[in-house]
């Protein structure tokens, strides 16, 4: 007979997908894209093929588990080595186009009832982290998050060094906050990197879509009804 499960005692979130809708935040920043060449001439085609790159090669970059060179330094020294490009010029394309011009566009993209919900899980107790494998704090404070999380971790921090879904990070997670997996829920968006990490990392997950009720499962799960 197995043991019943453990209730919640944390819930770790995903953050792109996740906290906020991708699909109107990527419309916006399309559209961004598009009017570049008018106020960016020539540079306009360089961003595109950078930025196409750069997505591609973190997808591939999964799949090196938890490598002994800093991911955060091959994520922009492989792409760039394809295009025959400057690392740091590729890196500074990707800070400007991926994290800084997104940030005002991000409010607005913010999951319906997530601040309830928050409120409610930190009002029973619930510890409450962001693990994300792009860097969060600046993303929580657009989102009007910042001071709604205990912990923050990516997943090219030092200390962690692996993309989703290499368990590393999560369960980085439970060693900050001294929890065994089982008492973590992990909320994400993609079932093949936050559900299979989560589930390596031996976490109870929940994966939310783009529906308007998808966090009421959620709180189910946090309070271990569901
Ligand atoms: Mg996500």
């Amino acid at each position: 007979m197995t043991s019943p499960p453990l209730a919640p005692r944390a819930v770790l979130w995903d953050l792109d997908g996740t906290l906020y809708h991708q699909k109107p935040l990527r419309r916006r920043m399309l559209l961004e894209l598009a009017l570049s060449p008018l106020r960016e001439g020539f540079g306009a085609r360089r961003t595109l093929r950078r930025l196409k790159l750069f997505r591609h090669v973190r997808e591939e970059l999964r799949e090196l588990g938890q490598p002994t060179e800093s991911l955060d330094r091959l994520q922009y020294s492989r792409p760039a080595e394809r295009l025959g490009d400057d690392a740091a010029a590729l890196e500074a394309t990707v800070l400007d186009w991926m994290h800084r011009r997104p940030l005002r566009f991000l409010a607005p993209c913010r999951r319906a009832g997530l601040i309830e919900v928050l409120e409610e899980l930190d009002g029973a107790g619930l510890k409450l982290g962001v693990f994300s494998d792009y860097p969060a704090p600046e993303k929580l404070a657009a989102l009007g998050l910042s001071s709604s999380f205990s912990l923050t971790l990516c997943a090219t921090d030092a200390e962690v060094n692996a993309f989703k879904p290499h368990p590393a990070g999560f369960l980085r997670a439970c060693e900050i906050w001294g929890l065994q997996p089982a008492e973590v829920l992990y909320v994400g968006d993609r079932d093949e990197v936050d559900g299979e990490g989560a589930r390596a990392a031996g976490m109870p997950v929940r994966i939310v879509g783009a529906g308007a009720d998808d966090l009421e499962g959620v709180r189910d799960a946090a309070f271990g009804r569901a």
